[in-house]
Order: C-alpha cells, then sequence, then structure tokens
C-alpha cells in the first residue's frame, strides 16, 4: 500500500473518530452544556472531514512533489546524468545525499574491481602466452623430455617425448609415470634417481627402446630437481628431468669410423708387408735370378699401386667434400678411357675366371670430364664387380649415348653375389658395406663413395645401382656428352 492511500487511511480514521466522539457526547446525559442535534453533528463532522480534507490535500502534494523529486534524483544518480528535477521542501534531502555518498561510494569500488579485473585479465594472458611459449620451446626440442614430479607423477612432457615413449600427451599430465609408459627400465631409472635425491649429481645412462621393430639408442640423461629443503644428506628430489637423446646414428658413425680405421689399417698393412717382405728377399739376395728379381719387382709395385689407390681413395674423398679438389675438366674419350681400365683389370678377373667383357657401341663421342677421376670411378666399379663375383662368372661394361638427352651412361654389370634391398639405399654412404660381404672380401667402405661424388658432385651426373641377390649388380653413371663446339 503506497504512503499517500495510508495518509488518507489515517485522515479518515481521524475525521470518523472525531465524529464518532461528538455523537458520544450527545448521547451522555448532563455532560454538555448544550445537547448536540442532528444537524450540529453532521455540522461539525463535515467541518472536520473538511479541515482533514484540506490537511490531507496539503500534506500529501508536498510529500508526492519532495518523493517525486528524491525519485528523479536518485534516477539521474544511478544513470550518473544531470537532468533537472521538481522542486520541493527540502526535507528528503538528506536521503537523496545520502543515496549519492552510496551510490558513489559504490561506483568507486566497482570501478576498483573493473581495474582489478581488467589488471587480472591481462595477468591471465600472459601466463597463458608463457605457458604457449614454454610449451613451444619443449615442443620444439628434438630430444625427449619428461618431469616428474615428488609423487613420481608427470609434471610436464614435450612432443618427442609422447612420439619416443609412446603416449597422448594430452593425457599424460599429472598421470602416475608407470600409468603413462610402459618402459620398465626407464621407470626404474627416474624412481631411483628421485630416490637418491641428488641434485648436485646428473646421471647418464645408455639405453635402447625397441619400437616396430627398430631399436633406437638413446643418451638418457637423468637430473633431480631440488624442492629447496636442505636435508642434512643433501637435498631431497621434488621431481626428476629426464632427457632422452637419439644417438643411434652417432653410434653407427663411431662403429662405422672403428670399422673404417681397423679396414684402412688392415688394407695398409696388407700391402706394406708384401713389400716389406719381398724388398727383404731381394735385400738378402734370396732372388737368385733375374726371373725371380722381375717377379718380386712386380709384386712390390703392384702392392705400391694398391697402397696409393688406397691413400688416394681417402685423400680424394676428403678433397672433393671439402671442395678443395683441383679438377682438369678435359674432352675425353669415353670409350679409349674404358678400354684402358679394362685391361688393367684383367689380370685380376683372370685370377678369379671371371670374364670381363666390353659391350660398348662403337661410335666415338667425348665428355667433358677430369680423365683421372672418371678413371678412377671406373675402375672402382670394375674392382668391385670383379671382388664380388664368384669364380667363373661374367663382368660386362657398356656405354650407351642418349643424344636427345645429351648424355653418356656407363653401366658396370656382374653376375655376382648381388645385393640386398635394405642395402641398397645406403651403399653409396662413407664406410658403408653389406654386412654379409665383410667375409666374402676386404674392403673400406669408400669406393662407392668416392663414385658418386665424383660422378655427381664434380660433374654434375647420376649414379644409380640395381641388383638381384644371388644374381647379379648393375652400376650405372651417366655423365653429360661433351659440347663438339668445344
Ligand atoms: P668396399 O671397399 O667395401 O668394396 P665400396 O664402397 O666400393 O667399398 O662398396 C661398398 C659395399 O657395396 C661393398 O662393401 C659391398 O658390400 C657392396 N658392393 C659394391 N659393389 C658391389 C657389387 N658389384 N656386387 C655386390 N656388392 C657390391
Amino acid at each position: 500500500m503506497s504512503l499517500p492511500s495510508r495518509i488518507s487511511i489515517a485522515i479518515g480514521l481521524v475525521s470518523s473518530l472525531l465524529t464518532g466522539g461528538l455523537i458520544a457526547l450527545a448521547q451522555k446525559p448532563g455532560s454538555l452544556l448544550f445537547k448536540p442535534g442532528l444537524f450540529e453533528i453532521v455540522v461539525v463532522s463535515a467541518a472536520a472531514g473538511l479541515v482533514m480534507g484540506m490537511i490531507h490535500l496539503l500534506f500529501i502534494n508536498r510529500l508526492n512533489s519532495e518523493v517525486k523529486q528524491l525519485i528523479c534524483h536518485i534516477e539521474s544518480l544511478s544513470r550518473s546524468e544531470t537532468r533537472s528535477c521538481p522542486q520541493g521542501v527540502k526535507w528528503l534531502m538528506p536521503v537523496a545525499d545520502q543515496v549519492d555518498r552510496m551510490l558513489s561510494l559504490m561506483r568507486a569500488k566497482m570501478d576498483q574491481l573493473i581495474a582489478q579485473r581488467r589488471e587480472l585479465d591481462v595477468q591471465l594472458r600472459m601466463v597463458e602466452a608463457e605457458r604457449r611459449h614454454g610449451e613451444a620451446i619443449l615442443n620444439s626440442i628434438t630430444d625427449a623430455v619428461i618431469v616428474t614430479d615428488a609423487f613420481n607423477e608427470v609434471a610436464l612432457a614435450n612432443e618427442a617425448a609422447a612420439r619416443v615413449l609412446d603416449f597422448e600427451l594430452d593425457l599424460a599430465v599429472r598421470k602416475p609415470l608407470d600409468r603413462v609408459i610402459t618402459d620398465p627400465t626407464l621407470i626404474k631409472l627416474i624412481k631411483d634417481t628421485r630416490e637418491g635425491g641428488n641434485v648436485s649429481l646428473r646421471r647418464h645412462v645408455e639405453h635402447r627402446v625397441r619400437k616396430a621393430g627398430n631399436e633406437t639408442a638413446f643418451d638418457v640423461s637423468l637430473a633431480c630437481v631440488s624442492n629447496g629443503q636442505e636435508k642434512h644428506h643433501g637435498c631431497e628430489a621434488a621431481g626428476v628431468v629426464t632427457i632422452l637423446r637419439d644417438v643411434t646414428r652417432e653410434k653407427e658413425i663411431a662403429e662405422m669410423k672403428s670399422d673404417f680405421v681397423s679396414a684402412v689399417s688392415h688394407e695398409l698393412r696388407t700391402p706394406l708387408s708384401s713389400i716389406k717382405a719381398y724388398m727383404e728377399m731381394l735385400v738378402d739376395g734370396e732372388a737368385h735370378d733375374e726371373r725371380t728379381r722381375g717377379e718380386f719387382y712386380n709384386i712390390i709395385q703392384a702392392e705400391t699401386n694398391r697402397l696409393q689407390r688406397l691413400i688416394d681413395n681417402i685423400l680424394n674423398i676428403s678433397r672433393i667434400e671439402s671442395g678443395v679438389v683441383k679438377v682438369q675438366r678435359e674432352n675425353i674419350s669415353l670409350p679409349g678411357l674404358i678400354k684402358e681400365a679394362i685391361d688393367v683389370m684383367q689380370p685380376q678377373a683372370r685370377a678369379k675366371s671371371i670374364m670381363l667383357v666390353e659391350t660398348h657401341t662403337p661410335l666415338f663421342f667425348q665428355v667433358f670430364a677430369d680423365k683421372d677421376m672418371i678413371y678412377q670411378a671406373v675402375m672402382n666399379l670394375l674392382g668391385n664387380a670383379v671382388k664380388y663375383t664368384s669364380p667363373g662368372g661374367k663382368v660386362s661394361v657398356t656405354l650407351a649415348v642418349d643424344e636427345s638427352r645429351r648424355q653418356v651412361t656407363v653401366s658396370v654389370s656382374d653376375t655376382g653375389m648381388g645385393i640386398p634391398g635394405d642395402d641398397l639405399p645406403h651403399l653409396f654412404g662413407k664406410f658403408y658395406r653389406v654386412s654379409e660381404h665383410k667375409k666374402v672380401a676386404k674392403g673400406t667402405g669408400l669406393g662407392l663413395n668416392l663414385v658418386k661424388h665424383i660422378v655427381e658432385t664434380v660433374h654434375g651426373g647420376k649414379v644409380s645401382v640395381i641388383s638381384e641377390l644371388g644374381k647379379g649388380s648393375t652400376f650405372t653413371f651417366s655423365l653429360p656428352l661433351a659440347d663438339v663446339s668445344r
């Protein structure tokens, strides 16, 4: 019920009470000097009603205008706008002032809260950006990184770790380590490191992981994270940072290098010992006749040549690789060069009863190349063909010219032992040897690498191989035809 209605009811009640009082007085015998009749009562009541009505009208109007002003005032305050409000009696103004003060306070508080919220939003965005940045850094590391906390739960990990250790990165965080990875050795290593708690110690362990039939060698580095609480025996580990670095290739290279060194030393020692032995026999006068002496000289010469070839191979590769090789290009006749190489290789082939033939086209053509280098490449291919072909086999050299592509191809085919398919992609790599062939013949794994360097790096040609295990191989290289106008 509104205030004016309540006041009206109150005024009505007061005038009714007055009228009622008058009637009561009139009824009471001897209580009044005069006895009011009905007319007087009606007049008095009407007068009282009139007076009350006037008071009511006056009061209600004032109250109404005052309340309206107050409402208008409060509305303008709450909307933070200045508008002209109707003027009235100022007795409600303290209320408006109070509301005004309260609103100002609330507005100030609100502004403060909005500012705080904005600041928090900025901080949140910064933290989020930092988190994403950290995550990006972690994921850009090619090594697998996995960080566990004091409860042996995964606190951090990167994509490489998820890939290597086969787990779902998004689901790993805050999960017990043994529910994330399955590798028992790694789980134990991390557990032992945490329990050991020596923060000043970084352990390095070699560990191999088998996945889809492939074995990968890792250098696992394990380090404790300190929680800062000093203990009398050291620092208690709050967690462990584990980094797995793939060292498979390094190991292979180290193995290849050591194989290479032993192969080279063996290769060097064999001709050297034979040179030494024949020299000693000559010095001691053990070669009694001219024919024997000639035989010894020939052996010494052949072994010296062999030594030189080996050393040349090593030096040539390193010179080509470092870009310091001197290339002397000229127009050379490839059929002539191949004939020369076959003639030199013939005794070796004959010694193994291998038929060595050339099937090149009788056409005269030239290539613009470094003669010695191409000769070396052909010799390496021929030498291999004879080396990896059993007695009674056949080695043939074919030359073909592709005029439209302005190139010449040289193919050396043999009926030898062939090469397993898995080895083919690695064959031209440095120090690479087919493991089954290591028992068959000595070698350094450098010959084909040199061929590739000579043909591709120096002459811009292409070298390739096709092979069938047990049936034989064909090595082909192509060179650009010489420009006859040159
Ligand atoms: P190597 O001194 O060992 O012969 P190469 O670089 O010349 O070194 O050859 C690399 C490897 O390629 C050899 O060890 C051998 O396993 C394989 N290979 C090369 N040529 C032949 C071939 N004609 N037949 C079969 N295997 C070959």
